[in-house]
């Protein structure tokens, strides 16, 4: 069943229980308004006949009494009077034949001075019967009934009965036909989005968009998470072309130098000489290519939401480690670790470790022979800055704002991956931190890394 389908159904249900409830609210009070009406108007005839007799003295119930059963009645009502033995002794004309029905019991009742109503048949019609009795100086002289037939009641009503069915059945029709309409009108933007999305999806065309001019309501603003969604997918899918284009190419050139070197073990292996150089070339390219392949995996692992295991760490730690094992291969340029301050931060040792090795590294590769690379701490309201910075050739101003970019590289000035300051500014964001750069050609680079502190140990 389609929505609109639903929609209209629910509708047309809460309409139906709503005009049948007002229906039968209707009905029911019109019943007891009229019966009410009715009631009173046969209490007043018989009080006001009653009143008559009682202000006539000294005539007998019998000698007044078929002038007052007729002056009283009027038609559809009907009157009797009963003398104080319970007799009848006048009807209204209108009775014909027939007399107002009343019980023994019913007789003694009123004669015994109570008033009450009853629910007889006159004439084999439903009527509705009030009795009270005449009395004069406090004595019952006789007593009166008025009777009245339902039927006019009962025809209003039926009547009522009758426009409620036939509006109630035309109310629904127009309903059902309405929300038809209504709904498909209303709908009609989702049927588009629904259509289009199921277009996109057999089509595989990422770069289709949806229009829509209508207000700003929920299809409006449906059509604009929907147009939104498609314009990050249409860019992850890019990214991740790219990503694999750049990491096939990237590929190509280490397995290119290692296919290079083992064609020339095949033909001189047994030249000592040209061996241990084409060994010592495939050790290098090894290394490169296993160091490549992790910084692949990595950037994939952080584009796949994979999150970093954090646990206090005293970065004071790694940054000697990274300084001492850097100096090791330095070739002639001094690594210090400047007075470090003991920081404890949130964060993953290895990972960290990773980050300040390849900014030493980078430094290293951008610094000439004799020149100077320092690694400082400091703190700045609760951050724990860590600046690597060397007296290298600088960064030029144009590649500053893509230089943490994956795959960036300096034209003409790299041979890595591209990949080493992406993944070092994952990780630093992993850690709730950031990292920033600045650099003047010929004079040298400072990239800061910026980690909350966790605690500051004296
Ligand atoms: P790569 O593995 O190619 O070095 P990175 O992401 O680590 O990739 O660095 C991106 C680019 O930034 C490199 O091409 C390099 O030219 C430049 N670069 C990084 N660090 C420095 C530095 N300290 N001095 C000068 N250039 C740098």
């Amino acid at each position: 069943m389609t929505l609109g389908t639903r929609l209209t159904l629910w509708q047309v249900s809460l309409l139906v229980l709503l005009l049948a409830l007002f229906a039968v609210v209707s009905y029911r009070t019109l019943d007891s308004g009229l019966r009410a009406e009715l009631d009173r108007a046969l209490r007043e005839r018989a009080d006001h006949a009653a009143l008559a007799v009682q202000t006539v003295p000294n005539l007998s119930i019998a000698g007044i009494s078929p002038g007052l059963s007729g002056e009283f009645a009027s038609p559809g009502i009907y009157v009797q009077v009963l003398d104080e033995a319970g007799r009848i002794v006048a009807r209204s004309p209108n009775l014909g034949a027939d007399t107002l029905p009343i019980h023994n019991e019913r007789v003694a009742e009123v004669l015994a001075g109570r008033s009450f109503y009853d629910n007889e048949a006159i004439g084999g019609q439903d009527a509705r019967l009030y009795h009270r009795p005449i009395t004069r100086d406090n004595r019952v002289v006789g007593a009166i009934e008025v009777g009245a037939s339902l039927v006019n009641v009962q025809t209003t009503l039926d009547r009522l009965q009758a426009i409620f069915a036939v509006s109630i059945l035309a109310a629904l029709l127009m309903a059902m036909l309405g929300s038809v309409i209504l709904t498909r009108l209303g709908l009609r933007p989702l049927t588009r989005l629904a259509d289009h999305a199921a277009r996109v999806g057999q089509a595989r065309d990422l770069a289709a968009r949806i229009s829509y001019s209508g207000p700003a309501d929920e299809a409006g603003r449906l059509t604009v998470t929907f147009n939104e969604m498609l314009s990050r997918l249409e860019a992850a899918f890019k990214a991740q072309q790219n990503f694999l284009a750049e990491a096939a190419h990237e590929l190509r050139t280490p397995l290119a130098t290692l296919l290079g070197n083992a064609d020339l073990l095949a033909r001189y292996g047994d030249d000592p000489d040209r061996r241990s150089t084409a060994l010592a070339a495939i050790r290098v390219e090894g290394r490169r290519t296993t160091r490549l392949l992790s910084d692949l995996l990595l950037s994939v692992q952080a584009d796949t939401g994979w999150r970093l295991e954090l646990r206090p760490t005293l970065v004071t730690e790694i940054l000697r480690s990274v300084a001492e094992n850097s100096q090791l291969h330095a070739n002639g340029t001094t690594v210090t670790l400047v007075d470090p301050l003991p920081f404890i931060i949130l964060g993953d040792a290895d990972r960290l470790k990773q980050v300040f090795f390849n900014l030493v590294d980078n430094a290293l590769k951008h610094t000439p022979t004799g020149g100077a690379i320092r690694l400082q701490t400091s703190l700045a309201d609760q951050w724990a800055v860590v600046t690597v910075s060397d007296t290298g050739e600088g960064i030029p101003a144009d590649a500053l704002p893509h230089i943490f970019d994956r795959f960036f590289r300096v034209p003409g000035k790299s041979r890595g991956s591209g990949l080493g300051l992406a993944i070092a500014r994952w990780i630093v964001e992993q850690h709730g931190g950031h990292i920033d750069v600045k650099s003047e050609m010929g004079v040298g680079s400072t990239f800061s890394v910026w980690l909350p502190v966790e605690r500051s140990t004296p």
